[in-house]
């Protein structure tokens, strides 16, 4: 008999419940319904952790106050008995974070189609900025001179920088990789510029994020052959490499980058070098770019049953709701994708039943708000039937469904609430049942979101 644990989160502080459910029948999953979920136990878990954390503030005062604190530590709140899903409390030194956390993607310090008072009032607590790009324009030294990248944006809460490395797959026709570092040919003005391991640690150095990647050799991970067995190691090379480059340590927290692709002995080899080094934490790279889930979900569990309990797993350019949801259950705490600002763009409003094109004519008289349950600005103000009308005149329609979309993602309690329980549970039935997944629609399409927004 097994049981399924399910870990659910709602309001915006800790409240967390493992609910436990009885053994799941291998059927048809068209057949499922709720009523096949009997929830046998509820228990409230702790609060947050007194003392070693702090909650976000607004102003960049308070940003100095809590800047000494110690660069990472990472609380395990609650754990579920039964998968792999976990609720932590992430201390960073500009504020704490609630986990399994999303991280929305600002390519050049901004996100795109919202202000950062909005983010802040969608009680974002981390969101990224790009090496490459940033490194690019306006240049590590000017950013260095406005207090770094926090300063530069009036960005109070904390920041996750990548290395660059994931231009060599989304920029793949204008990069080299040798073992010195990556040579791009800059798209803005055609010169060739060479990204080693210590320049990209250098440049995240200026740019002060609390959270800094190492630079990997990445491949596809519909690539196959030798050339994923050279990137792995040499990716493990190149952590040594930023890891002596790294000038704030005691500010910056490095994270290493698991590759090895769809191979689990490499993937495997990965994991027990790179978690020989003492870095505050680990991400989960080369994956969503295209693969079969199976494959996906296959190396996503290998890495975390590898990796340290202490320390975060963070899986990189992961944003749909259900690899969201599965990938909580696979142990990992922190994610990041470009698909809701990306789509919000184009008319998609992302609900839990699905997502919403707003430019279609069916919602011309709609007056209904995107999702009557959401709680964010732009539900609470505007209907479907005024942002469709937008879409005809002005581009504030695009920020409206923006502001919807990183909400829906950001408060991740959100969607738990909503999806969590009939998601997982139907993870569950199809793994261990003959009717499987086969490849989700948005699996090959994920990469070319990340790439198009991204590159
Ligand atoms: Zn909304």
């Amino acid at each position: 008999m097994i049981y399924v644990g399910f870990l659910c989160f709602w309001e915006t502080q800790p409240r967390v419940v493992f609910v436990l459910v009885h053994p799941v029948p291998q059927k048809d999953p068209t057949q499922m319904n709720n009523s096949q979920v009997n929830r046998t136990s509820l228990f409230k878990m702790a609060a947050p952790i007194p003392g070693s954390t702090h909650e976000c503030e607004g102003s960049m005062a308070s940003v100095k106050a809590v800047s000494s604190a110690a660069p990472l530590a990472l609380r395990i709140v609650a754990e579920c008995p039964v998968s792999k899903a976990r609720a932590c409390t992430l201390a960073l030194s500009h504020c704490a974070v609630s986990t399994p956390v999303f991280m929305p993607v600002g390519t050049q310090g901004t996100l795109k189609g919202i202000t950062i008072d909005q983010l802040e009032d969608l009680d974002c607590q981390i969101c990224l900025g790009n090496t490459y790009h940033l490194g690019m324009r306006p240049g590590p030294e000017l950013i260095e001179k406005a207090n770094g990248l926090h300063g530069f944006m009036k960005w109070s809460r904390n920041l996750l920088t990548d290395s660059g490395g994931f231009q060599m797959v989304s920029l793949l026709e204008l990069s080299e990789v040798t073992e010195e570092g990556v040579t791009f040919r800059s798209p803005y003005d055609g010169k060739e510029i060479l990204l080693t391991p210590e320049q990209s640690i250098a440049i995240q150095n200026s740019l002060g994020s609390d959270i800094m990647m190492q630079l990997d050799d990445v491949v596809s991970s519909t690539v196959k052959g030798p050339r994923v067995e050279e990137a792995m190691h040499r990716s493990v090379r190149w952590l040594d490499r930023c890891i002596a480059g790294n000038k704030n340590p005691d500010r910056q927290n490095l994270f290493a980058i698991i590759q090895g692709g769809l191979d689990a002995k490499l993937r495997k080899a990965c994991l027990d070098e790179m978690t020989k080094r003492d870095v505050p934490g680990f991400a989960i790279g080369g994956l969503s770019g295209g693969e079969q889930k199976d494959d996906f979900w296959k190396m996503v569990t290998l890495s975390t049953d590898h990796l340290p309990r202490e320390k975060p797993r963070y899986l990189m350019g992961v944003g749909y709701a259900l690899d969201l949801v599965v990938c909580v259950a696979l142990g990992c705490d922190m994610f990041d994708c470009v698909f809701p600002t990306r789509t919000a763009r184009f008319g998609s409003a992302l609900v839990p039943w699905g997502s919403l094109q707003l430019k279609q004519k069916q919602y011309a008289k709609d007056f209904k708000p995107i999702d009557p349950d959401c709680k964010c600005p732009t539900c609470r103000r505007h209907s479907r039937a005024y942002l469709h009308a937008l879409f005809k005149s002005d581009t504030a329609a695009m920020h409206h469904i923006t502001i919807h979309n990183i909400s829906y993602q950001v408060i991740i309690n959100y969607m738990f609430l909503n999806q969590y329980l009939v998601l997982l549970l139907s993870f569950h039935l199809l793994l261990f049942s003959p009717y499987r997944f086969s490849a989700h629609p948005h699996a090959v399409s994920a990469s070319e979101h990340h790439r198009a927004e991204v590159s």
